[in-house]
């Protein structure tokens, strides 16, 4: 079975995000980009999938700039086998990234699509839902556990009440929750190894894609700043101030 496996070049979830001062956005000059973590835990997944011998190639690829490469070796480096960048500077939005990877699918026709469940940029959790709809495929949304048996696949989500268990027919559609695995750190020698495996470049275009984004940002501001706290000197007091001060939310 083949895995097609989605990454994302995002700001680095260390970096303390800085709002443009014209408001038009997020500042992304000098800072750090990195891959999606909900996505390291896909591929994750998809070379543990392989390592068990139910998977036989997993391809990656990322819609984004030419920078995106460095994301795409990080994930042929954690052991993915061939890499596709899509590439667009165009700010990339859920329903052309699905578009992007149906066209993919059309193409490789893997068994298994797995994808973080959002991209920390912009928390839209969309594209996988996307993606399956325009499939017509199964979708398992924020899996805990992903057990392919045959021709089907069983994912444990979870949901608010805990988890559910749902069986899907392969192909589908997976996107990949916190709970899912701890990614690998990439070794120095699979770093070296991943710079030989193929990386194939090519257009939204190409694939027949339009992404030129549909949404218009009106303006970007930072959260109201958290009013500082007090201290008080004892419980009485604090008692006293949680009955007459305290807003009920
Ligand atoms: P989102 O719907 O934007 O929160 O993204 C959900 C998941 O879709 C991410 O975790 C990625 O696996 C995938 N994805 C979103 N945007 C891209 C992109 N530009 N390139 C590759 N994968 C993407």
């Amino acid at each position: 079975m083949k895995i097609l496996c989605a990454v994302k070049r995002v700001v680095d979830y260390n970096v303390k995000i800085r709002v443009k001062t014209d408001q038009s956005g997020v500042e992304t000059s000098n800072v750090k980009f990195s891959m999606n973590p909900f996505d390291e835990i896909a591929v994750e997944e998809a070379v543990r999938l392989k390592e068990a011998g139910t998977a036989t190639e997993i391809v990656v690829v990322s819609v984004g700039p030419t920078q995106a490469q460095e994301t795409l070796r990080t994930a042929l480096a954690m052991g993915a086998d061939r890499a596709i960048l899509v590439q667009t500077d165009v700010t990339t939005e859920p329903l052309a990234v699905a578009k992007v990877l149906k066209a993919l699918v059309g193409k490789e026709a893997p068994g298994l699509v797995i994808l973080g469940k959002q991209a920390i940029d912009d928390d839209c959790n969309q594209t996988g839902q996307m993606l399956a709809a325009l499939l017509g495929w199964g979708q398992g949304t924020f899996a805990s556990k992903v057990a392919p048996a045959g021709d089907a696949v069983a994912v444990t989500r979870e949901i608010d009440g805990g988890l559910e268990v749902v069986s899907l027919k392969l192909p589908a559609v997976v996107t990949a929750d916190l709970r899912l695995n701890e990614p690998r750190y990439a070794s120095l020698p699979n770093i070296m190894k991943a710079k030989k495996k193929p990386l194939e470049t090519v257009t939204p275009d190409s694939l027949g894609v339009d992404v030129t984004p549909r949404l218009k940002t009106v303006k970007v501001a930072e959260p109201a700043k958290r009013q500082a706290g007090i201290k008080v000197p004892d419980v009485a007091t604090l008692v006293d101030k949680l009955k007459t001060e305290a807003r009920v939310i």
